[in-house]
């Protein structure tokens, strides 16, 4: 049962406010003279060497790679068939290199040009020196300005810093991220938007693989809303969470008589239900229903869960290294939602085998992640890791224990989807189908029908 904030609780998330503030007033302007404050150990001083030596970064490659789904994926903003996002490698002087992948939001292309400005900061730096560089490439270089499509990149930035560290120590992240609350790691159960007859079919395979939540994407119309969540409720009976995304498409008052009278399918909980600025309307709108709400893109980033905890406008958030920009960063969101005791989620924009491994471990080594988290994994066609698409067992990923991330890149796989995007280009999310997917069915059945009369 989630557990809001008492009195003390509130007082606490304001102090916590305030010195978010303070501490961001002080990085912009230290002396109060308005001068931007810039990193002082960009040259490694006597007493700074004597830290250790240095791992710096000589080279930063990015190559973009598509991996088709095994059937497409259609919510409320459009359809995509497959996943493209950038895969990161970073090398240092002496050779070691650290992996990392960037998703491609809103595209691969811009995520891209975003890695290629942020490089010249990079370069010549210390690995060491991750949290630094994360947070002048936010703070001082522009992207405080630009988070939704500066997380993307930054993501993938962070988490090959880290892996160059994990390997350097000689230590998976876990350790490092102070050890495991968990080593398996639990996912969800993806019923991609189709046919009825289709979605109930894949929901009980999920099922029948021994995960436990079945997850669906909805806005796809107000009856077929209430039809999905029935059909799927009684395909995978009532021992399977059933969780609903309506990823903003509801109004405010669609949702309230949606949601209300969804409840009987007994839904874990309805996932962005409304427009992600409206954190208000969700409090509200939890308030008024007594049903839970987990909040997705409304928590993209630190300032968007606080005022949610103040708020009081989830029971759930999901989020990722990803909306955040680093691990530390989705550590500390783990660990301050765990302080108003409120479950994290983690989000998935499409992360392929790269991404999912670095995010496991802060999923392990954060108390919170007691629910279901999302992966794309069940529904691609192969991944660029070594060994391909992990397998499952009972809807859980094994966490992996070599040093750094511990996933490593296959070339050939690299090669592959590299040459399918330059052949087939970008799986774009805002590909069209989405908001015509109930005529799109409808005349696909009326087609069938046609021919076999
Ligand atoms: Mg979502």
């Amino acid at each position: 049962m989630t557990i809001y904030p008492n009195f003390l609780d509130i007082v606490k998330h304001e102090i916590y406010i305030r010195f978010a503030l303070c501490s961001w007033r002080f990085f912009r302007s230290p002396d109060g003279s308005g001068e931007i404050a810039r990193n002082e150990n960009l040259d490694p001083t006597p007493e700074k060497q004597s830290q250790g030596a240095p791992m710096r970064i000589c080279d930063i490659r990015t190559t973009i790679v598509s991996i088709p789904f095994r059937e497409p994926e259609t919510w409320a903003f459009g359809r995509r068939l497959g996943i493209s996002n950038v895969i990161i490698e970073i090398e240092t002087e002496t050779g070691e290199i650290g992996i990392g992948e960037a998703v491609g939001y809103p595209s691969v292309r811009v995520v891209k040009e975003a890695l290629n400005a942020m490089r010249p900061v990079i370069l010549g730096r210390d690995a060491f020196d991750h949290e630094v560089i994360i947070h002048e490439l936010t703070q001082v270089y522009g992207w405080h300005h630009f988070r939704h499509t500066g997380g993307c990149a930054l993501g993938g930035i962070d988490m090959a810093l880290w892996d160059l560290v994990g390997k350097a120590t000689g230590l998976p992240l876990h350790r490092l991220f102070g050890g495991t609350f968990r080593t398996k790691i639990r996912y969800y159960w993806y019923v991609p938007n189709n046919e009825l007859k289709l979605m109930v079919e894949v929901a009980q395979q999920g099922v029948a693989q021994g995960f436990d939540t079945v997850y669906v994407k909805l806005g796809t119309g107000f009856e077929r809303d209430l039809e999905v969540a029935r059909k799927l409720r009684e395909a995978i009976g009532n021992g399977v969470k059933l969780r609903v995304d309506a990823n903003e498409a509801w109004s405010d008052g669609t949702a309230r008589e949606l949601m209300r009278r969804m409840s009987q399918y007994n839904i874990e909980f309805f996932e962005q239900p409304l427009c992600f600025y409206d954190h208000d309307g969700a409090a509200d709108l939890r308030t008024a229903l007594g049903l839970a709400i987990g909040a997705n893109q409304s928590a993209w980033d630190e300032a968007d869960i606080l005022e949610i905890i103040k708020k009081r406008a989830a029971d759930v958030v999901l989020t990722d290294q990803h909306q955040l920009g680093s691990l530390s960063r989705f550590s500390r969101a783990g660990w301050l939602l765990a302080t108003a005791g409120i479950p994290i989620v983690k989000h998935s924009f499409g992360d392929l085998g790269i991404s999912t491994a670095a995010a496991m471990h802060i999923m392990a080594t954060c108390p919170n992640f007691t629910k279901a988290n999302q992966t794309h994994l069940t529904v691609l066609t192969d991944d660029v890791v070594e060994g391909g698409l992990p397998k499952f067992t009972n809807g859980c990923l094994a966490l992996p224990h070599e040093p750094g991330l511990g996933v490593r890149i296959d070339r050939q796989r690299l090669q592959k989807y590299n040459r399918c995007y330059e052949e087939k280009g970008e799986f774009t999310s805002y590909g069209p189908g989405g908001h015509d997917l109930v005529k799109e069915l409808e005349d696909s059945e009326s087609v069938k029908s046609t021919t076999t009369q």
